[in-house]
């Protein structure tokens, strides 16, 4: 029915306005900033925890899409990511008819191969890839390094304990 979606609609508005006054879990918003809304705990991370490229665990957003009918190509993204996942495409006509969903670009569409990366920036991604080796080479020395010494101080003997040093009497006055 022409309309149904804006009945809906105002009819969920007029549950809040009048079960406000009657609700005080149906008042949708606060006097911000002297008022605040608890934060639930999920707020703004994933519980999504995944060891990264050196097996540290990262969060990762549980769902990765770029808009791009709101991404100003600015780059900021890719200068702050410290993994060195995301990168500017030299792909620039974006244009379609479908303006909504059709400029929603998803981790499927986004996720492109490092020969990708090659063949469109061939001296950056050689370098990155250089700097990304030698990282993990560095990381795997420390790993190792540490699981000798560790393992280094499991075997080696245990100094003998010293007697328990008995109580002193008190003397008698
Ligand atoms: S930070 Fe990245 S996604 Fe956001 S506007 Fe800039 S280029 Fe687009």
């Amino acid at each position: 029915m022409l309309g149904e979606g804006i009945i809906k609609g105002m009819g969920e508005t007029a549950r809040n306005f009048f079960g406000s006054y009657v609700k005080e879990e149906r008042l949708t918003t606060v006097q911000y900033p002297e008022e605040r809304l608890p934060q639930k705990e999920a707020a703004r991370k994933s519980k999504d925890r995944k060891p990264d490229y050196i097996g540290k665990p990262q969060f990762y957003p549980a769902v990765f899409d770029i808009d791009t009918s709101v991404c100003m190509s600015c780059q900021i993204c890719v200068e702050v990511c410290p993994f060195e996942a995301i990168k500017m495409d030299t792909e620039f006509e974006l244009s379609t008819t479908d303006r909504f969903d059709g400029l929603q670009f998803r981790k499927s569409d986004l996720a492109k191969s490092n020969d990708y990366y090659h063949s469109i920036h061939p001296t950056e991604a050689s370098d990155v890839d250089g700097r990304l080796a030698a990282e993990k080479a560095k990381a795997e020395a420390k790993a190792k390094a540490d699981a000798e010494a560790k393992a280094k101080a499991a075997a080696a003997p245990k100094p003998a304990s010293s007697p328990t040093s008995a109580p002193v009497p008190a003397l008698a006055k």
